[in-house]
């Protein structure tokens, strides 16, 4: 029996709910994951405007979706880890096909070396908005039971934690004992309030930024989990030094170039900048070049791109989201705001976003 799913057809511009071929295991290491949630993002609206995605070869269609939980129906005997009953949160990037890929050789196509990669949702594999899929065990992810209810929210951490890696990588340079320091978050999206929660266990000082004002829910929820907000339409994000001090790490989570370069005038002394968003390409926009790149050299600051996230990113996004459910069970449950039938998808995606994460719930 095929399996309902949510379509996107590029050539013909069209989004719509398909009949998609019934999922069956193929290989012993593979699961078959009936999905259970997946969340929608900024990436999931611009892919049914068409601004990019690609079908798998051979299809006119791919289902959408790349940020999934799901649970275990059925385990092949190499299925190493996993048992019926199991959540798991599937990875979103598949190896290259290229033997020569130093990156996807080794299970780390976060890196992959060769841009021919296959991207749940994305590019050239299917998404995760279907009733049910089969994965190999590798790529899946176990998560606790008790994040049932959290467990969507994985996906959009994981840039968070890679993000951290990366920013422990840099700042091993450092030739003191460094201590988490202060943290800017610029963008109080679901992204931005997941890594904000990620820098607070750490112990780091937490300023949310963004345009919108200090009553929005996703200002309160900043707020609520201890961090302090600041409204970029009171203090813009190139003032934000002269009013906190040194600020020693940048997370920019809003795709905003105008954000990301104001923010980066603010970066203190050794600091690290790390930039998560993708901006559409356009006309030149003005930033204070000069005095970044003074700031660069004179500061011996690093500046990181990061995207995507390998497996031990997926697995400290798992450990953090426990960790969150401890200590806000109700600010973390907050960010899911709304869950939506597969049959609304295209309302969903095509429709203004409102509050904070909107989820399919299957
Ligand atoms: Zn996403
Ligand atoms: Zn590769």
């Amino acid at each position: 029996m095929p399996v309902r799913a949510a379509g996107v057809f590029p050539s013909k511009r069209e989004l719509r709910l398909v009949d998609h071929p019934e999922p069956r295991l193929s290989a012993p290491d593979q699961a078959l994951v009936r999905m259970l949630e997946v969340g929608v993002c900024g990436t999931d609206r611009e892919i049914c405007s068409f601004a990019f995605g690609e079908p798998p070869a051979g299809s006119d269609y791919f289902v959408l979706g790349h940020e999934g939980l799901g649970e275990v129906v059925e385990a092949g005997p190499e299925a190493k880890g996993l048992r019926r009953g199991d959540l798991v949160v599937p990875m979103v990037r598949l190896p290259c096909s290229d033997a020569a890929c130093a990156s996807c050789g080794t299970g780390r196509q976060d890196f992959c070396l060769t841009d021919s990669f296959p991207e749940h949702g994305i590019r050239r594999a299917h998404g995760f908005m279907v009733e049910r899929t089969v994965e190999p065990a590798r790529f899946l992810v176990p998560v606790p039971a008790r994040l049932r209810d959290v467990a969507v929210l994985v996906e959009p951490l994981t840039i968070a934690e890679k993000a951290l890696f990366q920013v422990e990588a840099v700042q091993k340079r450092l030739p003191y004992p460094r201590k988490p320091g202060r943290a800017l978050v610029v963008g109080a999206g679901p992204v931005g309030l997941v890594a904000a929660m990620a820098f607070l266990v750490r112990g780091y000082e937490v300023v949310v930024t963004a345009r919108s004002p200090g009553d929005t829910p996703n200002a309160r929820l900043a707020a609520a989990i201890g961090a302090s907000y600041v409204s970029g339409r009171e203090t813009p994000p190139e003032a934000l030094a002269r009013k906190l001090g040194q600020i020693d790490l940048i997370y920019e989570a809003a795709g905003s170039v105008q954000a990301a370069f104001a923010a980066m005038e603010s970066l203190g002394t050794n600091g690290v900048c790390v930039l998560t968003g993708v901006p559409a390409l356009q006309p030149r926009i003005p930033a204070n070049v000069e005095l970044i790149m003074r700031n660069v050299v004179l500061r011996n600051q690093a500046l990181v791109g990061t995207v995507n996230a390998g497996r031990d990113a997926f697995e400290a996004a798992i450990r953090d989201l426990g960790a969150f459910l401890d200590r806000w069970p109700a600010a973390l449950r907050g960010l899911v705001t709304g869950r939506h039938r597969l049959e609304d998808f295209r309302e969903l995606v095509l429709g203004r976003p409102s509050g904070i994460k909107d989820v399919i719930a299957l």
